[in-house]
Order: C-alpha cells, then sequence, then structure tokens
C-alpha cells in the first residue's frame, strides 16, 4: 500500500493518557481492591526512565508520522505509589521529557 504524505504544519492535537503502575505493594488492605497478593518485580528507576525516553521517542515519531501533536499525562499509580523509592526521580524525569 503506498503510504500517504501529509503536507503542511500539524494542526491537530491529540491527548494521550498513560497510567502507569510502578508497583503493586500497598500499605492498605481496601476490599474492591483489584490487586491480588502476588508482588511481581518492579522495574528500577533507570528502567522506567529508559522506558520514558522509549515512549517519548514513540510520540514524536508518530507526530512525525502522521502530522499530528500529541499532548500526553501519565498518572503513576500502584499499589501506593508512594511506596515506589524514587518516585520523585522518575516525575522530574518525565517533566524534563
Ligand atoms: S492499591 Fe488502592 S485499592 Fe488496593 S489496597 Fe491499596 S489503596 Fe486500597
Amino acid at each position: 500500500m503506498k503510504k500517504q504524505i501529509v503536507a503542511g504544519p500539524a494542526t491537530r492535537t491529540f491527548d494521550f493518557f498513560i497510567q502507569w503502575h510502578l508497583t503493586e505493594r500497598c500499605n492498605l488492605r481496601c476490599r474492591h481492591c483489584y490487586q491480588n497478593s502476588k508482588k511481581p518485580a518492579e522495574m528500577s528507576n533507570s528502567e522506567v526512565k529508559q522506558e520514558i525516553d522509549g515512549v517519548r521517542e514513540m510520540f514524536t515519531d508518530w507526530e512525525k508520522e502522521y502530522n499530528i501533536i500529541l499532548s500526553p499525562s501519565i498518572n503513576f499509580t500502584g499499589g501506593e505509589p508512594f511506596l515506589y523509592e524514587g518516585l520523585w526521580d522518575v516525575i522530574a524525569h518525565a517533566r524534563r521529557r
């Protein structure tokens, strides 16, 4: 299939929302909680930052490919995200990207 070439500046903006579960650990035990008792390994700070960089690159590629502007946001959650060591560090990194 022939690729469509889009000319001119991008004018269409799209929100893109990411919900990122940094940890499944939690200090509470809510009855309605869907987190199970299994505790999968968590990504390290450097791994999370690397993935954030990868997502940013993917967005940049999409913007070029489809001639659009993306307005991304990330919601860091869990579990209890405040139990994730280095939370502020990854938030600061995401804000820079
Ligand atoms: S993860 Fe949320 S819903 Fe589950 S026990 Fe913790 S606070 Fe409650």
